[in-house]
Order: C-alpha cells, then sequence, then structure tokens
C-alpha cells in the first residue's frame, strides 16, 4: 500500500473525500459522515437506484488511462442507466476497494476530482459509500439514485409492433477503443514504435482511433436526450453489452419483435479503422461490442425534431423497426438476406479481458 494512504488511514481518507465533495442536489440532509445519508424525497415522486461496478482487469486495465477519467467513467455508466429511464440523477455512493500496491494517493485524489467533474455535470452529489482495501485490483462500484419522471415510468417493456427502432449516436466506438488500447495504443500519445503503422492509415484514421479511445474511457451518457424522449420514446434501454442483446432485452421485455438493418447502423469511424487495422468486422464491433452507452429506443413517432432542440449535437439514426412475433431480433444484411441477432458481452460466458 502506498506509504501516503497507509498514513492516512481508512478514516483520514474517508475524511479527505468528506472533504473534496461539492454538495450540488437539493435534498441532501446530510452525506457523508453518518451511518447513512439522510436525503428528502420529494413528495409524490418516484426513486431510481441503479448501480454499475468497475472492476480492474475486467473493465479496465489501469495502465490504460488516467484515474481521473476512470472516476468520470465509474459516474457516467450510472447516469447513463437513469438516463435510459428518464430520470434525473441526484445521489451517487461510492464503493471503494484500493489496490495493494501500486496505487497512490495522487492517483485516488485524481479518480475522486474525475468523479467530482462528471457529478458536477450531471448535478449529483457523493453522498456515502463504503472503502477497503483490496487484495487484488482497483474496484470502484457506483449506486446511483435519482428521481423518476413524473407521469408514467418509461421501460424496456413499452415497445408496440409499428413502432420505429431508434439509436442516439454512434455504435462500435468502445469496442474500437478498447481494441486499440489493448494494441498498445494510448490517448493522446504517439503510434507506438514496435506496433506496424499500415501504409493506409493516415492522420484521419488516427484521429478516429483517439476518438475511439475516448469513447471507450470517457462514455458520454445521453442524459439531456432521456430526459426529453419521455411521452415520445415506448421503451428505452442504455447500450452497454451491444445493440445485439440490447435489442434483444427490449424484445423479450415488450413481448415483441424487431428487425435491424445493418447498412443503417451509425458506425463510429473508429470502428471502420479499428475493424481494418484488426482484421475484425465493423458491424460486429457496432453490434457486439457494448460500452457504447448510447440510447436504444422505440418510437411511434420521428424523435429528430425532440431531440434536436434539447441535444442539437447528438445525432439520432433509425435503424430498424418494432415487429409483432416471437421475441426474437432479426438483422438485415446489406444483400437482403435475413438472420437471428444474438449476442453481445455476457460477463458469466466470456473470459474477463
Ligand atoms: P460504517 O462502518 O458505519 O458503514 P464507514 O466507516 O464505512 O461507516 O463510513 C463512514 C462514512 O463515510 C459513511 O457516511 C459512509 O457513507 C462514508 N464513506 C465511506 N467510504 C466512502 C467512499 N469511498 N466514498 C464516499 N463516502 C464514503
Ligand atoms: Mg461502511
Amino acid at each position: 500500500m502506498d506509504p501516503a494512504l497507509r498514513a492516512l488511514g481508512e478514516f483520514g481518507l474517508i475524511g479527505l473525500i468528506r472533504r473534496q465533495v461539492a454538495h450540488r442536489s437539493p435534498g441532501t440532509l446530510l452525506g457523508i459522515g453518518d451511518d447513512a445519508a439522510l436525503l428528502a424525497v420529494p413528495e409524490g415522486r418516484n426513486l431510481l437506484v441503479t448501480t454499475d461496478m468497475l472492476l480492474e482487469g475486467v473493465h479496465f486495465q489501469r495502465r490504460w488511462g488516467r484515474p481521473r477519467d476512470l472516476g468520470r467513467k465509474a459516474l457516467a455508466v450510472n447516469v447513463s442507466d437513469i438516463a435510459a429511464m428518464g430520470g434525473h440523477p441526484l445521489y451517487a455512493l461510492l464503493g471503494l476497494a484500493i489496490p495493494p500496491d501500486g496505487f497512490t494517493l495522487e492517483e485516488l485524489q485524481a479518480l475522486l476530482t474525475g468523479m467530482e467533474e462528471e457529478a458536477a455535470t450531471y448535478g449529483v452529489t457523493l453522498v456515502g459509500g463504503d472503502t477497503c482495501g483490496s487484495q487484488s485490483g482497483l474496484v470502484l462500484s457506483v449506486t446511483l439514485v435519482g428521481l423518476a419522471p413524473v407521469g408514467p415510468a418509461l421501460l424496456r417493456s413499452g415497445a408496440k409492433p409499428g413502432d420505429g427502432l431508434w439509436v442516439t449516436g454512434m455504435l462500435g466506438g468502445s469496442a474500437a477503443g478498447l481494441a486499440a488500447l489493448e494494441l498498445g495504443l494510448r490517448p493522446g500519445a504517439e503510434w507506438p514504435a514496435d506496433l506496424h503503422r499500415p501504409g493506409w492509415l493516415g492522420t484521419e484514421e488516427e484521429a478516429a482511433i483517439q476518438a475511439a479511445m475516448t469513447a471507450h474511457l470517457t462514455p458520454t451518457p445521453r442524459l439531456r436526450a432521456g430526459q426529453v424522449l419521455v411521452g415520445c420514446a415506448t421503451a428505452m434501454i442504455d447500450v452497454s453489452d451491444g445493440v445485439a442483446s440490447d435489442v434483444g432485452h427490449l424484445c423479450a421485455e415488450s413481448g415483441v419483435a424487431a428487425r435491424v438493418v445493418a447498412s443503417q447502423l451509425p458506425m463510429h469511424p473508429g470502428a471502420r479503422v479499428v475493424a481494418r487495422l484488426t482484421g475484425r468486422d465493423a458491424v460486429e464491433l457496432a453490434l457486439r461490442g457494448g460500452e457504447d452507452y448510447e440510447l436504444l429506443f422505440t418510437s411511434a413517432t420521428d424523435p429528430k425534431g425532440l431531440l434536436s432542440g434539447a441535444a442539437p449535437d447528438l445525432w439520432v439514426t433509425r435503424i430498424g423497426e418494432v415487429l409483432a412475433g416471437e421475441p426474437t431480433p432479426k438483422l438485415v444484411q446489406a444483400d437482403g438476406r435475413e438472420e437471428p441477432l444474438a449476442g453481445g458481452f455476457d460477463h458469466l460466458r466470456e473470459p474477463a479481458g
């Protein structure tokens, strides 16, 4: 353990976190410091509660990026779940397991700074958590509490035959960024000397790879988009495991079928470049790569007008449609062939990356 962390001890560290945290959410009657946080809930409103873990060796390698980005991502992936319910995030709890070696107090403070930056962006207050020493890697487990929208909840289960199937932003960027990191590329760094650089790879391609690594290391949750889609979207989910499996979840919960058209998928430019670089299929990265944290939703009407007001720089693309039938999605290939659309990341079926 870093001597500075050892000197501080668990309670010294909690004190340090407590001093670094800004109170920015209404209703925080009591944050860090007691046995539990005390939060005021507005009369007649429902809470949304979600949790997501980031494990070293499973979700990230420490050498890939800055601790500050890790802190941002730990909160961002949870904001994405609140966004997918059309809600407003308010309070976060941080479960923190600190590895026995190679992680310094300075890095931990950078991580907290990143988390506070993200919390400030989305109006969240860190109101508590738990701190332990880990026997292996760094673990960040964030729980986020928010308010559900007024009126009926926006669930995975409301899709109706005839609805369009839409997605925000671009797909495959995060998976491409992950593949680039695994190859040894790093954000903001020169092309590694020990990695072959193909002749076709120019500055534009390199910029696309950089953008993909950014998408992986610091995803942007589509909070505003999720909020304005309340009342328009009939069902919604955030793309954490990959469109292939997330469309499957919408179909299963809604009891509908769906058709996704491969040629309509909004491909991240980095996905094409990394696919060529690694001999992989770009559509595969977009469908099964996961961690894009875009919103996948169904709607009976065109949502473009609504979204252009709230999130003018965010693309939204119709990638298919909802159909009646068995709750299994289909993929329409470029040549018109239809095949079952299955797969996506499954933590219990795939080896830790
Ligand atoms: P207890 O033993 O009663 O669970 P702790 O000593 O674990 O209490 O925590 C003391 C206070 O510090 C609590 O308010 C808790 O929520 C907060 N806390 C502990 N760890 C963290 C952390 N990593 N981030 C934010 N708050 C934390
Ligand atoms: Mg505790």
